[in-house]
């Protein structure tokens, strides 16, 4: 069987290292907020190329406590509004409605699934005060024409970079395009730590302190409490473990590059429709990093028994749109069509750093010999 994902592969590569780092922070005697957490979050800040990074308990909470410091700082108010793609993991969507504001959805651009900037501008309206922007399936949405958008109309920008980490398009990487960006340690995710884990990139000293105490409690200074904060910390050993990662996450994506590239080659089936990358023309390999290779395909679900009679196992990002889910009952009615046709057709290939040549050939053959 080939594996979606080969998550114990991929740590393997790493085993004595992650094993040291492990060593370490038990002899330190110190499991919280120390130097393993510092050292992360500056080595991170450099890789992207931001001021700042923020570690944080996952990536909901990173997206969660930003909003929430720009309401401390006064930026944002309850009831205002955040344009959000409709196509997006529903964690995009929660981290806004957990803070009182109400999400827009637009729809995506059909052929990089990413938020449309026409579409955004068009859902402006006098309580628009955001824009969250996905880097969905690992490729950056068109960040110039959507901080164009936000600077015309004075409004703030959180990437969600969950997916992201180390897209790159004109030399700016994901995580420093916006006034903030919201990252996912998660195990699955292109940096993935052996827990929870995320962060929050930014160049803004202010929001970045503000960060720093809303994750403790609200707390700058022990037992002084500026905000009604709360816990949510990155752990020693969940930073010692992202900084072995974080050393090799070039060489993965250059191999998840590879990957992408011998699928896009190969598959010639016309049932299957190959994604297709910002910059179509000519592709620019840095902006999209691969945290999945997605296909549309009319007949997804033959497609996917075929594809699991030949030993190859896909998943689905994702089969259920957010407005159709139970937990947003109020927008059941509403007709998102483009974000419809998506989940209906989507179906993600076996990718990662560990995926061999022999695996991609096996997969493009099985999907060049799928008959209507
Ligand atoms: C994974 C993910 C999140 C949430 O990250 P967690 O660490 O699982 O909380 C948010 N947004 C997107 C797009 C994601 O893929």
């Amino acid at each position: 069987m080939i594996p979606f994902l080969d998550l114990k592969a991929i740590n393997a590569q790493y085993r004595d290292e992650l094993i040291e780092a492990c060593t370490r922070v038990i002899d330190s005697g110190w499991y919280i907020a120390g130097n393993e957490l510092t050292q992360f979050e500056q080595a991170f800040a450099s890789y992207c190329g931001t001021k700042h990074a923020i570690g944080v308990a996952n990536g909901l909470d990173a997206l969660i406590l930003t909003l929430r410091a720009w309401k401390e700082l006064g930026k944002l108010k309850d009831g205002d509004e955040v344009i959000v793609p409709s196509n997006t993991y529903i964690a995009s969507i929660l981290a806004i409605s957990a803070n009182d504001l109400v999400p827009v959805l637009v729809e995506p651009d059909v052929a990089t699934y990413n938020l449309c900037p026409k579409q955004t501008e068009a859902a402006i309206t006098a309580k628009t005060r955001a824009i969250l922007p996905v880097h969905l399936y690992g490729q950056l949405a068109d960040m110039p024409t959507i901080m164009a958008i936000a600077q015309r109309h004075n409004l703030l920008v959180l990437e969600d970079s969950a997916q992201a980490h180390g897209a790159e398009l004109n030399g700016k990487k994901a995580g420093n395009w916006g006034d903030a960006s919201g990252f996912s340690f998660y195990p699955g995710k292109n940096l993935g730590a052996l827990g929870d884990a995320g962060a929050v990139t930014t160049n803004d000293d202010q929001l970045a302190e503000t960060l720093r105490a809303l994750r403790n409690y609200g707390s700058h200074e022990k037992y002084k409490n500026l905000f009604q904060g709360t816990n949510s910390r990155l752990d020693e050993i969940q930073a010692a473990m992202l900084s072995v990662k974080l050393k090799h996450l070039d060489t993965e994506i250059a191999h998840r590059r590879k990957v992408a590239d011998a699928y896009i080659q190969g598959i010639n089936n016309p049932a299957v429709t190959l994604p297709l990358t910002l910059n179509s023309s000519p592709l620019t390999r840095e902006n999209h990093v691969w945290h999945v290779f997605v296909i549309r395909c009319e007949q997804r679900e033959a497609l996917q028994k075929h594809l699991l009679e030949h030993g190859i196992q896909t998943l689905i990002h994702y089969p259920i749109p957010p407005h159709q889910q139970q937990a947003y009952k109020e927008w059941n009615m509403h007709s998102y069509p483009v974000s419809e046709l998506i989940h209906q057709q989507v179906m993600s290939l076996p990718m990662g750093p560990t995926v061999t040549d022999e695996q991609v050939a096996q997969v493009i053959a099985a999907i060049n010999t799928f008959k209507i």
